[in-house]
């Protein structure tokens, strides 16, 4: 299934070219906070199904080109992600890594993006006004805990997962010692994390290190690489983050960028394809707001 998150927060499925709104089938007191249905959609699918089932079997539909798409989870409790996290150009150069210093999410472990800098296919990559950084786009699978939990194994990896999403991880690159602030701020401006269009659950995704990865900015392909050229896998990923904390329904692990990452300016239009999950586009632009600082 393809679950999608619209409009005011209304939660549908996306069946070829029809969504299928079924906020119905979810609690009432989910209207209290409309952000958090997929949080709770995640955490409790095996006994929501059936009543989102019979609520999608009465429902119309409606034409994909009308929806506002938010992200596929508005409101994930963390969104951790992995360093660069494929094997370069494999056959030319081996398994050489492709992060800075030669480390790889094993030794490194994860990083954290702000969770509000999610935003939703057709959404909107703001760049602080009046910058000359340079603003890089990563192309990263996502997967989207569904059951919690305390050390995971890797060997149970699996049964946490409730599905995937396309991710951009874009960032403000580091230029010159003025300009050196933290990771999680460079990375997590309004925008910075489109996640979409959709979650697509696990049963129809199957191996999730056997998926073409692809990016590309106004049409010219940028990223393609394949999940299989992980350096550390999914589930390892889920072992890495839940040792150090418990993983949360709803949560987002954005799984590491291949080679190929580069620089996005306002204007821009950024693709990005992820085999089997779906096909999410952004704009990006300069923002109106005017910084109390230089970015
Ligand atoms: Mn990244």
């Amino acid at each position: 299934m393809k679950i999608a998150s619209f409009d005011d927060h209304r939660v549908g499925l996306v069946e070829g070219e029809r969504l299928y709104d079924v906020t119905a089938a979810l609690p009432a007191a989910l209207d209290a906070l409309p952000p958090q249905r997929i949080n709770w959609l995640v955490a409790h699918w095996a006994e929501a199904r059936p009543a989102i089932e019979r609520v999608r079997a009465q429902a119309t539909g409606r034409a994909l080109d009308v929806v506002r798409w938010l992200a596929a989870n508005p409101a994930p409790p963390h969104v951790f992600a992995a360093p660069a996290n494929y094997r370069k150009h494999i056959g030319e150069l081996g398994s050489r890594v492709v992060t800075k210093k030669g480390r790889t999410a094993r030794e490194q472990g994860f990083f954290l993006k702000a969770p509000g800098s999610v935003v939703g296919h057709g959404g909107t990559i703001e760049l602080p006004r009046g910058s000359t950084r340079r603003f890089d786009h990563e192309s990263e699978l996502a997967v989207i805990i569904g059951q919690g939990g305390r050390d995971i194994p890797r060997e149970r990896a699996w049964s946490h997962v409730f599905g995937y999403a396309c991710l951009i991880d874009a960032t403000m690159r580091i230029e010159a010692e003025q300009f050196e602030e933290e990771r999680s701020m460079r990375k997590s401006f309004a925008g910075f994390t489109p996640l979409g269009p959709w979650i697509v659950t696990a049963d129809e995704v199957g191996d999730p290190q056997a998926l073409d990865n692809r990016l590309w900015v106004n049409g010219e392909l940028r990223q393609q690489a394949n999940t299989g050229e992980m350096i550390v896998g999914v589930a390892e990923l889920i072992e890495l983050v839940s040792s150090v904390l418990p993983l949360q329904p709803g949560d987002v692990i954005a799984s590491g960028t291949p080679e190929g990452v580069g620089p996005f300016a306002p204007g821009d239009t950024l693709r990005i394809a992820i085999e089997r999950v779906g096909e999410m586009t952004v704009q990006v632009r300069e923002r109106e707001g005017v910084s109390p600082r230089a970015y």
